[in-house]
């Protein structure tokens, strides 16, 4: 395997694997699997091709597992290191600011617990952790490159201990304006604390012109807003916009397997042949899930005769299940499909399907091949890989995409039909519209929609920003 001049080091909060049990195997034998989400989809492919380090913390549950890379799974072709918090430290960084301040307030929305200070302090002691395990596993001549928003003083932190290291920071949600971000007592830190990294990536203009903002109002580094480059600490430190994509020719080789496509002629008898509208979510609050459920209400309540035609299957991923907010956002759109499918289901046909579990991304892909509309509607979404999913498995063509405008991917798919969320009435509008064109109707925007996530691949985003940080003089 050809290896590079670099060693990369990537730096994330969770790991790359997680061990499950192995169904059916007696003495509760564990295999590694790929954990779910965007980073891991991108970086892993990355590692594996290039060879490195992936350095993350370690999930409680796992510290007593066999090593994943030899326990059953793929081979691994990349170290791994992990960096063990105790658990006051872990929570208070992880659940009390990470989740808790970092992810509402740099989704626009406001903090879900009071600002206080005693978790920042473990936040600073977690990355300072990070920032050890980093050390001792890589040579100052190697690629760090440090992931969203746990990690954010975390370059500063290497830079102090290797001043010609080259290392990159990615902000995989969005970034707010100033008067958002000015609600974080630790504001000055945060910004110094990415300053200290070469290049500084965000997926799109608006959250990149945001940080610069940030910056040229909170801060004291000199931004040059036409260059997109700031001087700090006698370095010039670069801000791209990098727009993450999904990996297309894996994609569609699962989605033209004829297994998956079993799968979805399997979901279509299984809901009686109604058009199917799909919503694909992680369980949060910024992912918009009981306006969507309100407004496919109304699509059912101003038409009789819609809930023989219509199907939504709404697949929500439990997520973050130990904090407040999320558990009682559980609550709330279990008792609003309740009283839905209590209100509106007819002669056996329950008007939403609802599946509350990660699905293997094989089922997944068949569902995106079974929907005849998907609906993306987040509040506020840093990208939004599920819309791209579901434009690439698209391989027959045509299939609707309802889009909210304030996710990331809406500046790259203008194509697809795009709504603001918090608006229900027109959102209803949208998705009877949506349902109600045929599969040929679709086909020009869905070309127009595979060709702009086509440019998107997931490659390509990983080796542009690891070739800026490798040219970086
Ligand atoms: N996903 C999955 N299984 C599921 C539902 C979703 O593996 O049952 C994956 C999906 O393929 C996508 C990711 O979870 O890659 C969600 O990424 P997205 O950017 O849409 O949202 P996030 O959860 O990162 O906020």
């Amino acid at each position: 395997m050809p290896r590079n001049r670099h060693q990369l080091v990537v730096v994330s909060n969770r790991g790359p694997y997680r061990t499950v049990p192995v169904a059916g195997k007696r003495g509760g034998g564990r295999i590694r699997v790929r954990a779910a989400g965007g980073l891991v989809a991108a970086l892993d492919p990355v590692l594996r091709a290039r060879g490195g380090v992936w350095v993350s913390a370690q999930d409680a549950d796992d510290a007593n597992q066999p090593r994943p890379d030899v326990e059953g799974g793929e081979p691994l072709e990349y170290k791994m290191a992990t960096v063990a918090l105790s658990r006051t430290v872990g929570e208070a960084f992880y659940q009390g600011v990470s989740n808790a301040m970092l992810w509402p307030i740099l989704h626009s929305l406001p903090p879900t617990v009071g600002i206080s200070p005693t978790p920042w302090n473990h936040y600073e002691t977690a990355n300072r952790a990070f920032a050890e395990a980093v050390l001792e596993v890589s040579d100052p001549r190697d690629l760090v490159w440090v992931q969203d928003f746990h990690l954010m003083l975390l370059p500063a932190m290497l830079r102090e201990a290797r001043p010609k290291a080259r290392i990159g920071w990615f902000c995989h949600i969005p970034w707010p304006g100033d008067d958002l971000f000015k609600i974080l007592p630790w504001r000055r830190q945060i910004l110094d604390g990415l300053l200290g990294a070469d290049v500084l990536g965000f997926h799109t203009k608006s959250y990149a012109d945001n940080f610069m903002g940030c910056l040229s109002r909170v801060g004291e580094a000199q931004v040059d807003f036409s260059r997109m480059t700031v001087r700090h600490e006698g370095r010039t430190v670069r801000v791209v916009v990098a727009p993450i994509g999904v990996p297309v020719d894996e994609l569609q080789t699962l989605a033209a397997d004829p297994r998956v496509t079993a799968r979805a002629e399997k979901i279509h008898r299984q809901v009686d042949h109604r058009r199917i509208l799909l919503g694909v979510d992680r369980l949060d609050y910024t992912k918009g899930i009981p306006q969507r459920l309100r407004a496919f209400e109304q699509v059912l309540k101003s038409d009789r005769s819609a809930r023989n035609r219509y199907v939504m299957v709404q697949i929500m991923v439990p997520s973050r299940t130990d904090v407040q907010a999320y558990r009682e956002l559980k609550q709330e759109i279990d008792r609003l499909i309740g009283d839905i499918n209590g209100r509106y289901s007819s002669a056996g046909k329950v008007p939403i399907q609802y599946i509350y579990r990660n699905l293997p991304l094989d089922k997944l892909v068949a569902h995106y091949r079974a929907a005849d509309v998907a609906v993306v509607t987040p509040l506020r979404d840093g990208m939004n890989l599920v819309a791209m999913e579901y434009c690439t498995s698209r391989i027959e063509g045509g299939g609707a995409l309802v889009l909210s405008e304030f996710a990331g991917a809406a500046d790259y798919l203008s194509d697809a039909l795009l709504v603001n969320p918090y608006d229900v009435q027109t959102l209803a509008q949208t998705i009877r519209d949506a349902l109600a064109m045929t599969a040929d109707a679709t086909r020009p925007a869905m070309h127009a929609l595979r060709a702009a996530v086509h440019k998107l691949d997931v490659n390509l985003w990983a080796k542009d920003f690891l070739d800026l940080l490798e040219q970086r003089p």
